[in-house]
């Protein structure tokens, strides 16, 4: 139930992992996270407590320096590590909080095209969804944007592209979101105790809107896709 990203200069995988923690305490059942490695989509998933996920990184590390972890909290489909988030594809990992309570109708379109999920979750169907409009040529911001006009429900979602090490998109449709600004990186969470650890300057995305990230900074949209500023604050949160 808890959302983590980062942009970052230096590998994210254990500050991804530690980020989650801070989140612990709104309940969850299975862990993940997912970085770039070459340029390539990675995963490390597990069911239960965050040591478990931390384990998996001890035995197999990751060291991309972009990502985005997930606490789950299932609502659809069994916790397992089979339906942990990250969700992949071979050009997209995501990470949500919430329901997409039409994911059986956007299953169904998809699968007419060949696009058949691999995971019990409501969660696949964005992963999927987003998939094709890059096999189509879309860019991912043009993906996520027609994308999020398909989904029905309540949620936070962040997007890791493959071969954009640059590149996170996050957005908020019913689920908080902040994204953290850093010197040399950005980040993203649920609230402000995940990002404390790394900054206390952030901005509260609004409903409707999403954010496209780089090391550079935060260009924010909303539902209309309109360009928007978001004032910035700074958290009382304590690391
Ligand atoms: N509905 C999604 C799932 O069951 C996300 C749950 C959550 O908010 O953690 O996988």
């Amino acid at each position: 139930c808890g959302i983590v990203g980062i942009v970052g200069s230096e590998p994210v995988a254990g500050r991804l992992v530690d980020a989650l923690k801070r989140l612990e305490y709104r309940g969850y059942d299975s862990a993940g996270v997912a970085t770039l490695e070459h340029g390539a989509i990675s995963r490390r998933r597990a069911e239960g407590k965050l040591g478990n996920l931390a384990q998996k990184l001890a035995f197999e590390p990751l060291e991309g320096r972009i990502g985005i972890g997930h606490t789950r909290w299932a609502t659809h489909g069994a916790p397992t590590e089979r339906n942990a988030h990250p969700h992949a594809t071979d050009r997209v990992a995501i990470v949500h909080n919430g329901i997409i309570e039409n994911f059986r109708d956007l299953l169904a379109d998809l699968a007419k095209d060949g696009y058949l999920p691999q995971t019990q979750t409501d969660t696949e169907s964005v992963a999927l969804w987003v998939t094709r409009e890059l096999a189509r040529g879309a860019d991912p911001e043009l993906a996520v944007a027609r994308t999020l006009k398909q989904l029905k429900g309540a949620f936070a979602l962040a997007f890791l592209f493959r071969d954009h090490d640059g590149l996170l998109i996050a957005a908020r449709h019913g689920a908080p979101l902040a994204i953290g600004y850093g010197t040399t990186e950005m980040y993203l969470g649920s609230d402000a105790m995940a990002l404390a650890p790394f900054t206390s300057r952030l901005t509260y995305l609004e409903d409707g809107d999403w954010a496209v990230i780089t090391r550079d900074g935060v260009t924010i949209r909303d539902g209309r896709d309109a360009i928007v500023q978001r004032e910035q604050q700074v958290s009382q949160a304590s690391a």
